[in-house]
Formats: C-alpha cells, structure tokens, sequence
C-alpha cells in the first residue's frame, strides 16, 4: 500500500492531496466546486465521471475538506468498484489462454512478463507465445524474458503466420500439461497489414483448439496517453472483444483519474495496473487501495 501511494504520488498531487489546502480557511463554494471540476479533468478523470462527482458534491453540500474528501471517495468507489474484477484462472480451463492486445509501445511486452512471474509464483505452469511476429525486437525481448525465468517460448521466426505461433503454443501447452497460455500479439496500427483483421484471425484458430479459448482477451493501455487509450479501447473492444484491462505507466503520470475515465466510460474489468518497472508493480486494481492512494 505505501508502494501503491509512493507511485501515485503525481496524480495525488493533483487531485487530493491539494484538496486540503485549497479547501483551508474557506467554505465550501461555487468557486471551490469548480476548481475541483478543473482538477479532476486535469487529472484524466473525463467529462462524465467529473460532471458526475462534482454534481454529488454539490447535493450534498459539503462544508469543510473532509467532508469533499469523503463524497469524492464515495462516489469514486461506485464508479470503480464494479471494474475491481480480479483475473480468475478457473481448473477447468486447460489451458487457461490469455490473448494479449494493445498498440506497441503500452507495456505489453513487460506486463506479459511480470503477469507470466506472478502467475508462476501461484505454482501455475505458464507458457508464452511470441505472437507478434512483425517486430524482431518482440520475440527476442519475450524469449530474453522466458530464459531468465524459466517460462518456455513458443516462437517462429518473424514474419510467421501469428495465428500459427499461438496455435503451436496451445497445441504444446495442452501436451505438456500446462495450466497457462499468455499470447503477445503486433501493435502496429498503422501499415497496410490490417491488425484487427489479424487478430480476428487468432480468435477464430484459438476457438477452433478450444471453443471456450481465448479465455481472456486483456487489453493493455497506457495511462499516460489519456483519452487517447479510450479511444484505442473501443477500437480493440469493437474488432475482438475485450474481456479485461491492463492499464500501465500510473506511476509515470499526474493523470491517473483515466482509470476513472475508464471504468465510467467502458464497463469493463480492470484487471491489473502496472505501477513501476519492477516484476512486483502490476498489481491487481484494487477499487479502495487506489482510492485512497489518490485521495488520502
Ligand atoms: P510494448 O511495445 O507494448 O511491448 O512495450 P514494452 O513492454 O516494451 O514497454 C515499453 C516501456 O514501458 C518499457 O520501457 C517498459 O519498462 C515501460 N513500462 C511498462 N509498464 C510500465 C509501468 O507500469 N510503469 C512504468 N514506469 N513503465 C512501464
């Protein structure tokens, strides 16, 4: 929780842990309510969920900081809460196959890698499958990983048929018994090569394997790119069918309200939140830690 605090300390800054002051020596009004409007779309939290918890401060009459303090945590609870949905890795599911998506640049290739340690530190077996096949740097950066922590590799070489790799990986992963199949896929948005026609493509060869497969299909957005990862979600959501989200780089960021802006705007699980570098900084999205990490 300190680490939690420590690493949101930016968009804190901004949000709560300016409130106080602001809110010293005055009453509560019209000109406190919209400086607190100004700060939340500062901070990413976006016109609907801002409107939304200014409009509640304003019912509620609030008269001294805490009192704007604890509304804000209310009211943001309730838009957070139904997004806090852990990853679940059912026994059923074998193996349990995790489509990863996200533009290049996001943090896919590093939350694949501390997702696939956490989940082997759970004494999950894990396999990964070096699914974007556009980019050399991809495959080796993955298979770089997997060696240094004992995780096999399932790759070709690059320019290979992605759909192919993931199959091969899922084929391999059902013979050797193993419980987890994480897949990269490419994150190029912008040749003529059509990723969301490819990444169809690796849904239908994952169904054909196992109808229920890809279990999950986690998206993985930037938190610093703001209103522009809603806009790379619903992308991603309308072409594949996003069942869960990564939201990375809250640390690097005065904007961490996007998560806010994301679970309003999107409905849809928020899985993890990266927090750092290190293996130990994704974490899985706590509704109230994250709440008081920003507020308190
Ligand atoms: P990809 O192109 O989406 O696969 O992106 P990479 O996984 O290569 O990550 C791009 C950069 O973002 C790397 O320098 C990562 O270390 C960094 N990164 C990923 N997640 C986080 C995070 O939660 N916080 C910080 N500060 N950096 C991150």
């Amino acid at each position: 929780l300190a680490r939690l605090r420590e690493r949101l300390a930016r968009t804190r800054g901004g949000l709560g842990g300016g409130l106080a002051a602001l809110l010293r020596g005055r009453g509560v009004d019209e000109e406190v309510l919209e400086e607190i409007e100004a700060r939340l779309l500062l901070a990413d939290v976006g016109v609907t969920a801002t409107t939304e918890l200014v409009d509640a401060l304003r019912r509620s009459r609030p008269r001294s900081g805490d009192e704007v303090v604890a509304v804000l945590r209310e009211r943001m609870l309730e838009i957070l809460a139904p997004c806090a949905r852990p990853l679940e890795i059912p026994d059923e599911a074998h193996p349990f196959t995790i489509l990863t998506v996200g533009v290049n640049g996001v943090g896919k290739t590093t939350t694949i890698g501390k997702l696939a340690r956490r989940l082997r530190d759970e004494g999950l077996g894990v396999l990964l499958a070096a699914g974007d096949t556009f980019r050399a740097a991809a495959v080796e950066q993955l298979q770089a990983w997997g060696e240094r922590n004992g995780v096999p590799v399932v790759a070709q070489g690059t320019g290979a048929d992605a759909a192919s790799v993931i199959h091969d990986a899922m084929t391999a992963a059902k013979a050797r018994g193993i419980d987890v199949v994480v897949a990269d896929t490419a994150g190029r948005l912008h040749t003529k090569h059509n990723l969301m026609e490819e990444l169809r493509k690796i849904r239908r060869v994952m169904a054909r394997l196992d109808p229920g497969a890809p279990h999950e299909v986690l998206l993985v957005l930037d938190a610093t790119t703001g209103q522009n990862a809603l806009a790379q979600a619903r992308r991603f959501h309308d072409a594949v069918g996003v069942t869960g989200i990564a939201l990375t780089k809250l640390d690097g960021t005065a904007r961490g309200g996007i998560v806010l802006a994301i679970a309003r705007e999107l409905a849809l699980p928020i899985r993890f939140i990266g927090i750092g570098e290190g293996a130990e900084d994704l974490r899985p999205f706590d509704a109230e830690a994250f709440v008081d990490a920003i507020l308190d």
